[in-house]
């Protein structure tokens, strides 16, 4: 028993790549779950919602800017008045932006932290006065984060560097109250974020760097959906202020 079913999640930018796929997979796992978007994102929250109650699940979209601290909180006060607990929050919304040194302002640097870094920080701090022992969270954050250099995304890699210190702070800082707190590292994984040409990679990029990754190919986003769903089960009640990568052993080489 993974200890799964009956519990409640809220997933910040869940109605797109790795947030739906984790969000389909909590479907799956008997685990009702609140979405949030970002309401001036193209993604159909509609569209989700439509997917996860296909594969059974119990399912809400609320919209909640994860730069906005009053609506993560609502996000989270929603878990608990829709579905009556919270057991489960998964820090996933995400930005990706490139800009060589010389281009990056101070504006940029903000911008993006206040997204990939301060926008973790608003959702587990909402989260976690809404637990009882026994909650888990996770927070994405990326191998530009932590193993991985990546030239022209240096605003981009500090702040998934900064979820990682977040994380392993939070994860003894809560362990006492039976939260735990552990990251996610992906590698290169096929979304909207990674298919996107105004990014770095867009299709063309992601397949070819496919064959320099040790297992052959980028990721899918239920790949790496499986390993969260994994450490907010009870099969990982032992493992908190951890990360675990998911890469395809591309940074193992
Ligand atoms: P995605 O673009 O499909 O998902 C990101 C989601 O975050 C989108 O739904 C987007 O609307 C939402 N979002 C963006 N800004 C937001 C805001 N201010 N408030 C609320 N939501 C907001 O792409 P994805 O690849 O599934 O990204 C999920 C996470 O994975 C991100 O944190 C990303 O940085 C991380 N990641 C992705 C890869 C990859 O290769 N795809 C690699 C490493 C890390």
């Amino acid at each position: 028993d993974d200890g799964l079913p009956g519990k409640v999640a809220v997933i910040s930018g869940g109605v797109s790549g790795i947030g739906l796929a984790l969000a389909l997979a909590y479907a799956r796992a008997g685990v009702a779950t609140v979405l949030g978007y970002h309401p001036g994102d193209p993604h159909d929250p509609e569209a989700a919602v439509r997917a996860v109650r296909e594969q059974g699940g119990r399912v809400l979209a609320v919209p909640a800017d994860v730069r906005d601290r009053a609506a993560v909180d609502q996000l989270a006060d929603t878990a608990v008045r829709e579905f009556g607990r919270l057991d489960i929050a998964v820090a996933n919304a995400g930005i990706l932006r490139q800009a060589a040194l010389a281009e990056l302002s101070d504006e940029d640097w903000h911008a993006m932290l206040d997204v990939d870094l301060t926008g973790v920080l608003r959702l587990l701090r909402a989260a976690h006065t809404r637990m009882t022992s026994g909650g888990a969270m996770v927070a994405v954050s990326s191998i530009a984060g932590g193993v991985y250099g990546w030239a022209d995304h240096a605003h981009y890699a500090a702040a998934k560097a900064g979820v990682l210190g977040l994380v392993r702070s939070l994860g003894v800082e809560l362990a006492p109250r039976g939260i735990r707190v552990n990251a996610v590292i992906p590698g290169l994984i096929e979304t909207p974020q990674s298919l996107d040409a105004r990014n770095s990679l867009g299709p063309e990029g992601l397949r070819a760097a496919g064959a320099g990754i040790p297992a052959g190919r980028v990721g899918r986003a239920d790949e790496v959906a499986r390993v969260i769903r994994f450490l907010t089960s009870d099969d990982a009640a032992y493992v908190t202020a951890q990360h675990v990568v998911v890469d395809g052993g591309l940074t193992a080489r």
